[in-house]
């Protein structure tokens, strides 16, 4: 189907990694997301979201972009929202291995791609496809971590594969590196303090003003504690034309940026991952950067 990596872990119930996150919620790292608080079993115990589960199926596809860019000139988003909405593009090649997995063996199974209480990386990390990292991404050894992860989890008997421990070492890079030290420790992320929840999952309309200076000219998520990673230099691009920038996103100069109007980001912006700012949360970011 095209995923840079794939990996089975068996379907038991994630009983450590459900204990830290009881621990991340009570701290209150999760900030507004209160959605985080709910399904909590579903999260840890892949036979409740789907009866009889034997295997989670994970797959990592790269969205390393071959050029990274400026917003005319200045404003950055992440790599991850340059091209088309990852949740449509990932969910078309899984459903594709699912129907492949159905037409040999007769069992089905249930796709996920970060739109259900999974734990993506736990399962990833379980499916010896990496190692969850200090900046609490997941990280592969040969292609570092700016993936997205996917999931089925099937009745299917498979044969797991091992994890491959932690190569973070003595590396403290992103934490040292991060603008508004949202990592409060190794592998903890204070959402609160992040540039990423902010810009894209605050829906309060407001972003606290002692923030200002800390966010550079990011208008939607932040990448730096990916960028500064030494497992993410000289990995390869992605090869999926769906994840390349509509060449507008090149052009535009800044002060355009600064009066874009909802026609304009509805027609650039409505089939990426940038859609789920809105139209009103994009322009609080430029304008925010701005310092208005
Ligand atoms: S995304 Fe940016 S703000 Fe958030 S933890 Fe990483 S470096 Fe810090
Ligand atoms: S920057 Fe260093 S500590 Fe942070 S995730 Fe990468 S290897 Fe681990």
């Amino acid at each position: 189907m095209g995923f840079n990596h794939c990996g089975i872990s068996r379907a038991t119930t994630l009983e450590q990694e459900g204990l830290r996150l009881n621990q991340w919620l009570e701290a209150g790292y999760h900030a507004g997301m209160k959605y985080m608080e709910r399904h909590l079993r579903k999260r840890i115990d892949p036979g409740s979201l789907f009866p009889g589960a034997k295997s989670v199926i994970s797959v990592l596809y790269s969205y390393n972009p071959p050029q990274r860019f400026t917003l005319g000139g200045h404003f950055r988003i992440a790599t991850y929202a340059y091209g088309a909405d990852y949740h449509r593009v990932m969910k078309d090649k899984l459903f594709r291995l699912m129907k492949w997995i159905t037409d040999r063996w007769g069992v089905t199974g249930r796709v996920f791609v970060d739109t259900a209480p999974v734990l993506e990386r736990a399962w990833a990390e379980r499916a010896g496809l990496g190692w969850i990292g200090k900046n609490t991404c997941l990280i592969h050894r040969k292609t570092g971590s700016y993936h997205f992860i996917g999931e089925i989890i099937t009745p299917l008997e498979l044969e797991p594969d091992e994890p491959i421990g932690n190569y973070c070492g003595t590396c403290t890079r992103c934490i040292d590196a991060c603008p508004t030290g949202a990592l409060t420790k190794p592998y903890v992320l204070d959402a609160g303090k992040c540039i990423s929840y902010w810009t894209i999952e605050n829906k309060s309309g407001k972003i606290p003003e002692k923030l200002r200076e800390r966010f550079g000219s990011w208008i939607f998520g932040c990448d730096i504690c990916q960028e500064v990673c030494p497992w993410n230099t000289k990995i390869p691009p992605h090869e999926e034309p769906q994840f390349l920038p509509d060449k507008r996103l090149l052009s535009m100069p800044k002060d355009q940026w600064m009066q874009l109007t909802p026609e304009q980001f509805s027609s650039m912006f409505s089939d990426t991952p940038v859609a789920r700012a809105g139209y009103a949360g994009l322009m609080r970011n430029i304008l925010f950067v701005s310092g208005h």
